[in-house]
């Protein structure tokens, strides 16, 4: 179930799941100067052990495509296992077919940031602006 009171900002906390190293630490600080209470994890696995070890993120920002499990069958692990019941869902890649896009329904996430075209600020505003859409 949705808590129904928003987390402020300043309060957040955001997952981030990308097997890109260098982005994965350009957005955790990104997001860390905006307030946000971040972890970061570069494979789905390690993602999946951090939920299941009762990690409760406002936020989920998952890349698509990764080795090993993608990030659309982690998105799908986390609604089966009911991980991360409070969090918004996005997923950020650099796939923009529509076949990703209706993939990504349905696992039913609540947003898609095409990462190529968009700067970590820019990030930053679109989570937040889907974030409290959701809310
Ligand atoms: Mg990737």
């Amino acid at each position: 179930m949705t808590d129904p009171t928003p987390t402020p900002a300043t309060k957040r906390k955001i997952l981030f799941v990308d097997d890109d190293k260098f982005l994965l630490d350009i957005y955790a600080l990104k997001f860390i100067k905006s307030g946000y209470e971040v972890r970061a994890c570069d494979s789905t696995e390690l993602g999946l052990k951090t939920l299941r070890d009762g990690y409760e993120p406002d936020v989920i920002l998952a890349d698509i495509v990764m080795p090993g499990m993608d990030g659309l069958e982690f998105i799908a692990m986390v609604r089966e296992e009911k991980l991360a019941s409070k969090a918004v869902i996005i997923m950020l890649t650099n796939q923009g077919s529509s076949e990703d896009v209706v993939k990504a329904q349905k696992v039913k996430v609540d947003g898609y940031i095409v990462k190529a075209t968009t700067i970590p600020s820019e990030v930053l505003a679109e989570v937040e602006s889907i974030y409290n859409r959701r809310v």
